[in-house]
């Protein structure tokens, strides 16, 4: 049998070294857990960047998906299939959305709204042909195309892979009036992470999503929502803006869409701006299949007959309240909602890594992010006898010298 290292050094071998993963191998997951090559059982506690949300290995996906898989698994749009409408419907009924376009990756989900918002622009708001812009914040993460990082503001992201797309003005994240300021004629919309998870678990003020939506309102902007990390009953709601109340005219949606069983993504919106996208305007050849649309609808019955939106809730507050307790020997903030916590230590220590590596030792997978800051976010399945497991490991890394 093949040890972990044999794979480790196949994957720097021959992999493009885009990541920086832990040394961990796993072989094998089940609900929080996964098992590496040697056996060794962990609590994944990053579940793919909340792809995960309903736990490894669903079984109720994993029949979703396998019943699909000995039927059909693809027939391109240019044919219809009879799992892509009870998609349709199944995020109707659950979002309140009246319609949606479905995609792989949540990178072309956020290509799809900006093509979407765009057009909008232009043939309802009548800005002038190509000059739409859509505003975003500093620190935002909406994905990896070159669209995309044309207004990432981390230079890591960007620096060689120019040129950039123009048409995005960058506000400070979580400032109301420099978003104002920035509002033009031509501004199509404003896109937004309502809590940004890659840049390191972090929330705007209190009221700030309601006060764009006002904004949005009195200036005739699309407000679109990047829920593909927030969404789904992360932050213990369907969706992060319904802690203010709040709705965006779009949604952007995937990772927990398919429980982690497939790249299954989608942008929803009402008829009054979906609608507007015609045949032939806009497509991809997996998006919509059968195969995907059978794990999505799986997998957010999941969340539905789980009550996992609750159960984040519940099981957040309860993480949040241990370790607010902890003593701050190494920690500077704690901050998050429902199953996503950002545990950031203090930056004299040299960063997050080595307490990452710890946890690992100790039976806990996690990884940092932006250096100083440790992700806390477990599948939503998550049941309070291994939350009371995990805490206590918890607090002794986070105490050790
Ligand atoms: C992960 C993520 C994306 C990109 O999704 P991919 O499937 O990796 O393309 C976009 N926005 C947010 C907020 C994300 O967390």
């Amino acid at each position: 049998m093949p040890n972990s290292e044999y794979f480790i050094n196949l994957e720097e071998d021959y992999g493009a070294h885009n990541y920086h993963p832990l040394d961990v191998v796993i072989s094998r997951g089940e609900g929080v857990w996964v098992y590496d090559v040697d056996g060794k059982k962990y609590l994944d506690c990053l579940s793919a960047y909340s792809a995960l949300n309903q736990g490894h290995n669903h079984p109720k996906i994993r029949k979703a998906m396998t019943d699909q898989l000995e039927r059909l698994t693809l027939t391109s749009r240019a044919f219809r299939n009879d799992k892509l409408g009870l998609f349709y419907k199944k995020l109707a009924d659950m979002t309140g959305y009246e319609m949606s376009l479905p995609m792989n990756s949540g990178a072309e989900a956020v290509e799809t709204a900006i093509k979407v918002a765009r057009k909008w622009g232009y043939v309802s708001k009548g800005i002038k042909r190509y000059e739409a812009e859509i505003i975003v914040a500093d620190g935002n993460f909406h994905g990896r195309t070159t669209t995309i990082i044309s207004f990432t503001t981390n230079e890591d992201y960007k620096k060689d892979f120019g040129p950039f797309t123009p048409g995005f003005p960058i506000v400070e994240y979580g400032d109301i009036d420099a978003l104002k300021s920035a509002i033009k004629e031509n501004t199509a919309a404003i896109m937004l992470e309502p809590l940004q998870g890659e840049n390191g678990i972090i929330l705007p003020p209190q009221g700030y999503l309601k006060a764009v939506r006002a904004l949005c309102e009195e200036n005739n902007i699309l407000f679109i929502a990047d829920e593909i990390q927030t969404g789904l009953g992360r932050t213990g709601a369907l969706f992060a803006c319904q802690h203010e109340d709040v709705r965006p005219d779009i949604m952007v949606v995937g990772k927990a869409l398919s429980g982690g069983f497939y790249p299954v993504s989608a942008v929803l919106a009402d008829k009054a701006v979906l609608g507007l996208i015609q045949p032939g305007e806009h497509g991809s050849t997996f998006g919509g299949n059968p195969l995907g649309a059978a794990v999505g609808i799986a997998a957010l019955e999941v969340i539905q007959e789980e009550k996992l939106i609750d159960n984040a809730k519940f099981m957040g507050e309860y993480m949040m309240d241990y370790l607010e307790e902890i003593p701050k020997k190494n920690i500077l903030d704690i901050r998050g909602k429902g199953l996503l916590i950002g545990v950031e230590l203090k930056h004299e220590l040299g960063g997050a890594r080595r307490f990452a590596e710890t946890l690992q030792d100790r039976g806990i997978l996690v990884k940092e992010t932006h250096t100083h800051i440790l992700r806390l976010a477990p599948p939503l399945i998550i049941d309070k006898k291994t939350v009371d497991w995990m805490l206590p490991i918890l607090r002794d890394v986070l105490l050790m010298d």
